[in-house]
Parts: C-alpha cells; structure tokens; sequence
C-alpha cells in the first residue's frame, strides 16, 4: 500500500465539532449535510458554522465516505492479522501501519477510525447541525447503509432542530428510529418565549415541547442542550423558570448545561460589547440554575458536561461532576441544589467567568 494510495481512497469528510459525550466515545463521525440551514441564532451566527453556506449532500457522496471509512477499518484489520492479532486492534497494530506509511500519523481520517475501533466500533455521530433536514427516505438510506458496511454500530446520535423534528411527522420520525438513529443532540437554549425571539432561534416553546415529546414517541433517547446565562441579566429569572416548565414537559433522557459565552463575531458579542447586553456573573447563573432546577420536576440525567460549567468548591475541584450521565433526577435533585450552594459561598473570583472566556474557540 502506497501513501498516495491511502490518500485517494482512505479520505472523507470530517465537519467541524461534534458533542462532548460523542468524543468521550470515540464515535465515528460521518458527514451527512454541511454546516447549518438555519444559520441565524444570535448567540452563535458567525461562529463555527455560519461562516459557510448550508448544502445537503447526496447519498452517494455519503456512501462513498463509509466506504472510504470501510477501506480504513479493513486495512488496520489486515494489519493485525498479518501480525497474529486475529483482527484485534491495538497500539502495535498502530505502530506498523504508522512506521511503514509515516505520513497516516498526520491524516485525521486515519487516526479517527483507529480510536472508533480500538474503543470498541459501537458508535456514530451524523454531522453537521441538522441531519433530520434531508429528505426522509434517504437519511434512511444512510442509515441502514452504514448500519450494513459496519454491524458493530450499537449507537448512531446526531444534532437536530426542534423545528425540523417539529416539521417531521410521527411516521416519518419512527422511520428513521427504526433504521438505526438512536438520539438526538437538540439547542433547546431556552424555554421562554420572549428570550428565543430575541436570540432568534426559530422555534416557539410550544414547538420545543411538541417537538421532544414526538421524537420520544417515536423511540428516541432526547438529548436537550440549555444554556445559563443566555438571557443576560434582563431574562435570567423568566429564562430559568420557563426552562423547566418546557422540561417538565418533555422529560427529556438529558439535559447538557452548556454555559453562554458571547463569542467574537456574534450579534450577541456585540451587544455585550457596545453594553446592551448584561452578562451575568459566576453566582448570578447558579441562582438561576438554581430556580431552574428547584421547579423540575422530572426523570432526566442533568448533565454539566462542559468546560464552561466551570464553577469551583473551596478546595479548588470542580463543583459538579463532568461526566456524560451527570444526575439522576429526581434521585439527585437534593444534592445538585446543596452543591449549588456550597458554589455560593466560594468567591466569585474562583470560578470560571464567561467574561474571560470570550476568545474561547467553540467546543
Ligand atoms: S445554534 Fe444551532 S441552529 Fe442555531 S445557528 Fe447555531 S448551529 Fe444553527
């Protein structure tokens, strides 16, 4: 095998970010439309994606990355038998292949299927923001397509709009479950009205709550993104408190805190900067989780599995565990509220700021 070789063949598309927890499992990232159709998101327009326009890609561009992921996966495998591993991945079977074609240490293609495989192949993240926008028959294509060219998949997760699963019927959502999408990563950022006009994120509460309970219906494991701070100072109480009753609504599986941090480019920086908008401090978004989760009332894992959730005890550790299961609800709502108070009597100054984080690229 040749370098020029692996080169023509073993490349494929890899978009820009993917959820925490799917790095957490080394999942094979597999890339359905690029960057996102929505693009308008006053927190996040002219960041990551919204630099570059939204296109959907055909299934056979699609399948051609698997295949190309599938030659990967084939050739590591070669290499482990050709040394007596019986088709077992490992460091020594990384080594070979790196020592004869020194330049695959440098290919991000390469180096992704080799940590999908030796972490066991099981699971799939579809990129970019919305791959619940293609046409319905055809994501199932592709879902049964990579479920086919890998039977090892237990678990295939992507990002959606609650607008788009809103958009989609029951039907239609239990087509995809069925072909194998297990969970949907969705930006619920907010439960209130008045803050999602503002941030102009294109979808109502009612849409959010209508669109969860459907994708739950349908059979999937929801996974629902909230943002403290996102109102600044003049939302904070009615983002926090209409938060969880949109939650209580949907009961989603999980709830990943992702902190707000204006970010260079956005409108939202903007206001930040020129003062129109209020940032809240590292005390002022405990309270509001706080109020948040004093009024939830349901079975979700509450996940703080983010940097920015970078509130501190006095001893200096994290306050809340990053892992990707986070608190079991109701079970551990007691001990999320006294963690939150202990966070409130540490100095501010201790905690992680979203003032000093503005220069943070995105995670
Ligand atoms: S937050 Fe999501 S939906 Fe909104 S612009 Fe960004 S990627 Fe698109």
């Amino acid at each position: 095998m040749n370098y020029m070789k692996y080169l023509s063949i073993f490349f494929f598309e890899i978009g820009a970010i993917r959820p925490p927890s799917e790095g957490g499992s080394c999942s094979l990232l597999i890339r359905l439309t690029r960057n996102c159709p929505w693009s308008r998101c006053k927190f996040c327009y002219g960041t990551i994606y919204n630099r570059e326009k939204f296109q959907l890609r055909t299934v056979e561009e699609i399948k051609k990355d698997i295949q190309s992921a599938e030659a990967i996966a084939d050739e590591i495998k070669e290499v482990s038998n050709q040394l007596g591993y019986n088709g077992q991945i490992n460091t020594a079977v990384a080594s070979t292949i790196i020592r004869r074609e020194p330049d695959l240490s440098e290919s991000q293609c390469f180096i992704m299927v080799f940590n999908w495989l030796i972490s066991g192949g099981s699971t799939v993240f579809l990129q970019d923001a919305d791959s619940l926008i293609m046409r319905t028959p055809e994501l199932i294509e592709v879902i049964k397509y990579l479920k086919e060219t890998f039977p090892s998949i237990e678990r295939i997760t992507s990002y959606a709009r609650a607008k788009t699963i809103y958009s989609k019927t029951l039907e239609e959502l239990k087509g995809i479950r069925a072909a194998g999408l297990n969970r949907l990563h969705v930006g619920l950022e907010t439960g209130d009205d008045e803050l999602l006009k503002y941030i102009d994120k294109g979808v109502t509460a009612e849409q959010h709550i209508t669109a969860g309970r459907k994708a739950k219906e349908a059979g999937f494991e929801y996974s629902a993104y909230v943002m403290p701070g996102l109102g600044g100072r003049t939302f904070s109480e009615q983002h926090a408190k209409n938060t969880a009753r949109v939650l209580n609504e949907i009961d989603p599986h999980y709830i990943r805190l992702r902190p707000f941090i204006p970010r260079t480019g956005t409108p939202l920086f903007d206001e930040y900067m020129s003062g129109k908008f209020q940032i809240t401090s590292p005390h002022e978004r405990l309270r509001e989780i706080k109020t948040m989760i004093e009024a939830l009332n349901l079975t979700s894992n509450l996940c703080f599995d983010h940097m920015m959730n970078g509130w501190r005890k006095k001893s200096g550790e994290v306050l809340f565990t990053q892992d990707y299961e986070g608190y079991k609800f109701p079970e551990e709502k007691g001990r999320v509220l006294e963690l939150i108070e202990e966070g409130l009597r540490v100095s501010e100054s201790i905690h992680i700021n979203a003032k000093d984080m503005v220069a943070l690229p995105y995670l």
